[in-house]
C-alpha cells in the first residue's frame, strides 16, 4: 500500500521511473510524450546531461549554505545571467524554491516598499479574475480562480479582482480589438479610484494566462495601458511569469512581447525545468534601493533561499536555453505547432478557440461555437480528455470551465522546447484521437 498522500484520492497512478528526451517511462515500460511539460515545467525534456552534470558538480563541492551567512557562486552567476537578459529596469534577483514562494515574496516586497517610502496606507492588491498565482494563502488570495479559492475564502485577505484580458469570450462583436484591450485595462484605473488613489500597492497579472484559462495572451496595447495606469497612480506592476516565462512563449521573458517592463517579476517552472525546485523574484533597482537605503532588510525569507544545487540547475538550464538559442527554436516550432493545431481542430464543431504563443497553446472546447456556450461541468470534459490522452501515452494539462466565470473546458499544451516537428506532429495525432473519441465530430456524443 502506498503511504503517499496523493493529489487525488481516486484511482491510482503509474510509477514514473525514467525520462528520455520528451518522454517519461513508467514501471511497465510504457512511454508518455510530455505534451504539457508536466505543467509547463520540463522545457528541456527529461534527460539533459549538462543540467544533470551541473547538479552533480555542485553536490560534490557544496550542497547548502544558509543565505544569512553566505552567498554562493551558482546563485550569483544565475542572478547575473537572469538580469543580463531581463526586461529594462530589473536589477535584483531573489531566489526561492518555486512559483508560490516567488509570488508571496513579490506581494510582501511591494508592501514593504510602500511602507518604507512612507505610504503605509497602500495595502490593497488588485488582481484579475480567472487567474492563478499559486496555492499558498497569499498567492491564493490574489489568484482569481474561484474553484481553488472557495473553501479557503475565510482565510484569504481581501483582494479586488478585475476582468482578465480574454478576447475570445469577452470582446463584444461591435468592439475593435484595441478598444476591447483599453476597456478591460481601464478597469484597473476604475478600481484604483474606487479604493482610493493612494490605497493600492500593486497590480498582479500573468502576461499569458496559464492554468486557469489556457494560454491566453493579452491583446496588443493592453499591458501598455496597464503600465501607464500603474505609473500614474504609483502602483507597482507585478508580472507573474511562473508558467509563461523562461522562453515558453518564444521570448525569454513573456512580457517582452507586450513591450512592457514590470516593477517585480516572478518566474519558476521553466527555470528549474523540473531538474530542481527553484523560482525567482526579480525587481527594479528603484524597489530594491528603497529598502536598501531604508531598513536595509527585506523582512522575509525561507530556509532554502538561493539553494546552491537548485541555483546550479537553474544556471545550467538558462545557459542551455541561451547557448542553444532555444527561444528562436520555440518560435519556429511554435509556428509549426500552431499550423497543425489549426489544420486539425479549427473546424471541429466543439473547438471554440485555439490560442497561444511559442510552445504554449490552449484549445478551448464549447458545446455551441456560435453562442460560445461551455459544456456543463457534469460532463467533466477536460478531465475525460486528459484521461483518454494519458492512456494513449500523451500528457496534456486539462482545466474544466464554467466553474469560474464563463469559460469552456480547455487543454493546455506546453511541450519541451527540444521537441522535433515529428514529435509535435505525433502529439497532435494523439490529441486528435483523444478528442474524437470523447467528442465525435459528427454526433453530439459526449
Ligand atoms: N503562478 C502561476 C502563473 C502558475 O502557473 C503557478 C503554478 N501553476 C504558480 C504561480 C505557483 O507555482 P508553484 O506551483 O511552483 O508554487
Amino acid at each position: 500500500m502506498s503511504h503517499i498522500f496523493p493529489r487525488s484520492c481516486h484511482g491510482s497512478r503509474p510509477v514514473a521511473v525514467s525520462g528520455d528526451g520528451c518522454f517519461i517511462i513508467d514501471q511497465s515500460g510504457k512511454c508518455y510524450f510530455d505534451g504539457s511539460g508536466g505543467a509547463a515545467v520540463s522545457c528541456l525534456g527529461h534527460s539533459n546531461p549538462h543540467v544533470v552534470e551541473a547538479i552533480k558538480e555542485q553536490l560534490d563541492s557544496l550542497a547548502y549554505a544558509h543565505t544569512r551567512f553566505f552567498t554562493s557562486l551558482p546563485a550569483e552567476e544565475l542572478a547575473s545571467l537572469l538580469i543580463a537578459h531581463a526586461p529594462e529596469g530589473l536589477e535584483k534577483v531573489y531566489l526561492v524554491s518555486g512559483g508560490s514562494e516567488a509570488v508571496e515574496s513579490a506581494i510582501k516586497l511591494a508592501r514593504q516598499y510602500h511602507v518604507e517610502r512612507g505610504e503605509p496606507q497602500r495595502r490593497h492588491v488588485i488582481a484579475r479574475r480567472q487567474s492563478y498565482h499559486g496555492n499558498t494563502l497569499g498567492a491564493l488570495a490574489v489568484g482569481g480562480n474561484e474553484w481553488r479559492r472557495a473553501q479557503y475564502a475565510p482565510l484569504l485577505v481581501d483582494v479586488s479582482h478585475i476582468a482578465p484580458c480574454y478576447e475570445y469570450m469577452d470582446r463584444s462583436a461591435d468592439e475593435t480589438v484595441e478598444d476591447y484591450g483599453l476597456r478591460v485595462a481601464n478597469e484597473l484605473e476604475a478600481e484604483i479610484l474606487r479604493l482610493g488613489k493612494d490605497a493600492v500597492m500593486a497590480f498582479i497579472a500573468e502576461p499569458v494566462v496559464g492554468a486557469t484559462l489556457g494560454a491566453v495572451p493579452a491583446v496588443p496595447g493592453y499591458f501598455k495601458r496597464i503600465r501607464e495606469i500603474c505609473n500614474q497612480y504609483g502602483v507597482l506592476l507585478i508580472l507573474d511569469e511562473v508558467m509563461c516565462g523562461m522562453g515558453r512563449t518564444g521570448y525569454l521573458y513573456a512580457c517582452e512581447a507586450d513591450e512592457v517592463s514590470p516593477d517585480i517579476l516572478c518566474i519558476a517552472k521553466g527555470l528549474g525545468a523540473g531538474f530542481q525546485p527553484i523560482g525567482a523574484m526579480l525587481c527594479t533597482g528603484a524597489v530594491y534601493d528603497t529598502i536598501a537605503k531604508g531598513s536595509g532588510f527585506f523582512q522575509h525569507g525561507h530556509t532554502y533561499l538561493g539553494h546552491p544545487v537548485a541555483a546550479a540547475a537553474g544556471r545550467a538550464v538558462l545557459k542551455n536555453i541561451i547557448d542553444r538559442d532555444l527561444v528562436s527554436q520555440v518560435r519556429e516550432r511554435g509556428r509549426f505547432l500552431e499550423r497543425k493545431l489549426r489544420e486539425r481542430f479549427a473546424a471541429h464543431p466543439y473547438v471554440g478557440d485555439i490560442r497561444g504563443r511559442g510552445l504554449f497553446w490552449g484549445i478551448e472546447f464549447v458545446q455551441d461555437r456560435m453562442g460560445k456556450e461551455p459544456f456543463p461541468p457534469e460532463v467533466n470534459l477536460a478531465n475525460r480528455l486528459q484521461k483518454v490522452a494519458f492512456e494513449a501515452g500523451l500528457l496534456c494539462y486539462p482545466m474544466s470551465g464554467t466553474r469560474d466565470g464563463k469559460n469552456g473546458d480547455h487543454m493546455l499544451l506546453a511541450p519541451p522546447f527540444i521537441a522535433s516537428e515529428a514529435e509535435l506532429l505525433g502529439m497532435v495525432d494523439m490529441l486528435e484521437k483523444a478528442i474524437n473519441s470523447v467528442l465525435a465530430p459528427q454526433t453530439s456524443k459526449v
